[in-house]
């Protein structure tokens, strides 16, 4: 039987830890009670089991539990944070701030409220990735009711100045969120020291279950007002209804418990593996690290390869690595992707880019072997491009 290809995507999905496939198995059989069910032992069960895995997560943010809001991902979170504060701060003001960088799952509701009369301010990213902070400050107005800038970038990597910004938002009362789908669990996220007001997570890119999420919405200093999107049974605090996905919160809880514990030994052990394959990539001619050098996720690597089409590259790869070139999300467009243009890259440039997602089991084994590939398809590839 053949191999299957070495995953190296883990910006898309991770696979989920056997650990928190066990703590989630027996709440899909056994106890399997709805959560909000008072009156009965299955009930019970499942409430306490997701009071617990909402303090995890409270407490991996520095939140308090009753601020957690459950949802499905972080899409809905993004749509939640940016559509409930329009609806609900209408009357104060109807301009919002984000950034051309952002997931497709900021822009996107962004984007629709434009439709129904909301401005938008995208603002620009440097070259290397980052904000500028001067402009973010110039950009809010009066009627500016959000500012929307996520923590890591899905593609590069990017590790924005939440702190810095949180600072900016405060001083100039405005609410800011930040979409943290790529960095929960792999960098230290307080929402108190870096005056976030909303926060949205998920849960399957730090190795939990897919179709489970959470938005952090402030209570206190100031309380955030949400209008909710889903209307129904009023569970989570009227915010957002329907019956809770038990196991998935008991696997999303799991999952934060066991990134938190192991963070700094992950970062520090992914960080040199990341080192490795980009020392080897950069070695080629015509190379270029795309995104911060350093400001950016232990596991990220994002580059442009001159001299070859990343579509015929992925082709060539992907019998032996699991890759992509964007963003998952977007890899069913032809379009080159928004992220690496707003870098100031041409189309050319952006569509011969290969992103790398290291994780919890990427071994060294793995990227030597993948280090020779790449290189030795590169070059062939170049090859069949002069004698042609
Ligand atoms: C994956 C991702 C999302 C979408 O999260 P889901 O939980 O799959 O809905 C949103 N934003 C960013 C930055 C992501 O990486």
């Amino acid at each position: 039987m053949s191999q299957r290809p070495i995953y190296l995507d883990c910006h898309a999905t991770t696979p989920m830890d056997k650990r928190v496939l066990e703590a989630m198995l027996p709440y899909f059989t056994e106890h399997f009670g709805n959560p909000s069910s008072i009156n009965h032992l299955y009930g019970w069960e499942a409430e306490a089991a997701v009071k617990k895995a909402r303090e995890t997560i409270a407490n991996a943010i520095n939140c308090s539990p009753e601020e957690i809001i459950f949802t499905s991902g972080a899409t809905e979170a993004n749509n939640l944070a940016i559509k409930g504060v329009a609806e609900a701060y209408f009357s104060q003001g109807q301009h919002i701030i984000t950034v051309e960088s952002e997931h497709r799952a900021v822009l996107d509701p962004c984007k629709y409220l434009e439709i129904l009369g909301f401005e938008i301010t995208y603002l620009p990213v440097q070259k290397d990735g980052l904000i500028d902070l001067e402009l973010l400050e110039k950009s809010i107005r009066n009627e500016t009711i959000l500012v929307s800038v996520m923590t890591a970038n899905n593609e590069i990597g990017v590790l924005q100045p939440l702190q810095a910004i949180g600072e900016i938002c405060q001083k100039k009362d405005v609410l800011f969120h930040s979409d943290a789908a790529q960095a929960i669990g792999k960098i230290p996220l307080d929402v108190k020291e870096m005056n976030i007001n909303l926060l949205s997570l998920t849960a399957h890119k730090v190795y939990g279950p897919k179709g489970i999420g959470a938005l952090y919405i402030r209570r206190r200093d100031p309380r955030v007002n949400i209008a909710p999107q889903l209307h129904g049974g009023g569970q989570e605090k009227e915010i957002r209804s329907g019956t809770l996905y038990t196991p998935q919160i008991v696997g999303f809880g799991k999952a934060i418990e066991l990134s938190l514990e192991e963070l700094e030994t992950e970062n520090k052990r992914q960080t040199e593996l990341r080192d490795r394959l980009q020392k080897q990539l950069l070695s080629l001619e015509g190379v270029h690290l795309n995104g911060h050098p350093t400001q950016r996720l232990a596991g990220n690597i994002n580059v442009s390869i001159e001299g070859v089409d990343g579509a015929a590259l992925l082709l060539a790869l992907q019998g032996n690595v699991a890759l992509s070139s964007g963003s998952a999300c977007t890899s069913t467009t032809t379009k080159p992707s928004h992220v690496l243009k707003a870098l100031g890259h041409s189309d050319k440039l952006a569509y011969s880019s290969l992103r790398f997602g290291l994780g919890r089991f990427t071994t060294c084994q793995e990227i030597d072997i993948i280090s020779k590939l790449i290189i030795d398809t590169v070059k062939s590839l170049r090859q069949t491009i002069i004698n042609h």
